[in-house]
């Protein structure tokens, strides 16, 4: 007798996290539309102080995007932007460090702001900066480090922010909204944190966001300000923004599904640990099968990413098991044609080359339930047996 066909398990099920909330969102939805507010306004205000009150940090604003978060993050700062793109080349750019296993966002927000990226490799147990590495790339034109808390985990702080000694430190928190550290939350850790509601983060939006958080209230209003073209008062610009502004309706679907983002957060953390126990029962050795080490008990997995010598073998065998997963990342930053002027041949930064080839990205959402994960996990473990 053949087995019943199974059911797709996808990386995300928006619509299963979305449907419960549906009256919830309408209702912000209608608000907006009665308000007559689409930009800005008080909808994006009340949204920045309920990040602000959950985060503990004074200012929260909110921006277009992850990616302008990042950018305006790094213009607040003052970074020279006055040769841009010939500044990845020149040796009189302003440099920022961070790392070249992550999103192509991080480094291409640092050259849209006229700085040149200067990366610094991963420590393989936790995707992020190694810090001990971070302190040889301070040169006299370092004007900020730019960590990134990869796949939700937070970085060494601690190892970074000594390192940094009083260069400012923008937080790439893009994929750890809600995540700690025994340093506090991240978004506090730095001078400056860029988060994003791109639908696939922890708190996604119905299209575009991000936000900004910092302690500095010079900062904040100067991230105000580059907000809206550096106008203040309207009509009136001393400085050169952009448009980053944060929609309304955006703000109002955020404001929706806020109050939920503990409880998604709990599910992911409690399908971490099913794959760890899984895992770690299976007795497979670490040559094939290494799962992700959960550092900081304030893990907030974006990403559950485990690594494997026959990753794509394995990522095959799994979609013709109906269970989808994904790679992040399959081409480090330094090794991207854009930014081939920057002359870091391959070898460069072998611990991200590397973690390129292994890393397979499973499901992880919080409605994804225990037999799901043990399906993938079983899956996973009878094939790299
Ligand atoms: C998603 C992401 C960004 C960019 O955010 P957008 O909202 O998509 O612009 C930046 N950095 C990292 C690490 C990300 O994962």
């Amino acid at each position: 007798m053949l087995d019943a066909p199974q059911k797709k398990i996808p990386m995300l099920d928006l619509a299963a996290q979305n449907g419960p909330l549906r009256a919830d969102i309408e209702g912000a939805i209608a608000r907006v539309l009665d308000g007559n507010r689409f930009i800005l306004g008080p909808e994006v205000e009340a949204l920045e102080r309920e990040i602000a009150e959950y985060l503990g940090v004074p200012h929260a604003i909110g921006v277009s995007s992850g990616t302008d978060a990042l950018l305006i993050s790094l213009m607040a700062l003052g970074v020279d932007a006055s040769n841009m793109w010939k500044n990845v080349v020149s040796h009189e750019a302003d440099e920022i460090i961070t790392t070249p296993f992550t999103f192509f966002a991080t480094a291409g927000s640092i050259v849209r702001s006229g700085a040149k990226p200067v990366f610094v490799d991963i420590d393989p147990v936790t995707f992020n900066l190694d810090a001990t590495h971070v302190a040889d790339a301070v040169t006299p034109r370092t004007r900020a480090l730019m960590p990134v808390h990869l796949f939700g985990q937070p970085c060494d702080m601690r190892a970074i922010r000594e390192a940094a000694g009083d260069l400012p430190i923008v937080e790439d928190a893009a994929q750890a909204l809600g995540a700690r550290c025994c340093e506090g939350i991240v978004g506090g850790l730095g001078t400056l944190a860029a988060f994003s509601f791109f639908p696939s983060k922890n708190l996604g939006g119905f299209g575009d966001g991000g936000l900004v958080t910092t302690s500095n209230a010079e900062l904040a209003e100067q991230v105000r300000v580059l907000r809206a073209h550096g106008s203040k008062p309207k009509y009136y610009h001393s400085l050169v923004g952009g448009n980053f502004r944060l929609d309304a309706l955006q703000a109002a679907i955020l404001r929706a599904k806020l109050p939920y983002l503990e409880r998604w957060t709990e599910g992911r953390r409690r399908n971490a640990a099913l794959y760890d126990e899984f895992f770690a029962n299976s007795g497979l050795p670490p040559e094939r099968l290494i799962a992700p080490k959960r550092v900081h008990e304030g893990h907030v997995y974006n990403q559950y990413v485990i690594r494997t010598d026959r990753r794509d073998a394995l990522k095959a065998h799994l979609a013709q098991a109906g269970i989808a997963t994904a790679i992040y990342y399959p081409l480090p930053l330094h090794l991207q044609p854009c930014f081939e002027a920057l002359a870091c041949p391959l070898g460069s930064f072998p611990e991200s080359e590397r973690a390129a080839r292994e890393v397979l990205a499973l499901p992880i959402f919080g409605e994804l339930e225990t037999d799901g994960v043990e399906r993938i996990a079983s899956e996973i473990v009878s094939f790299l047996r």
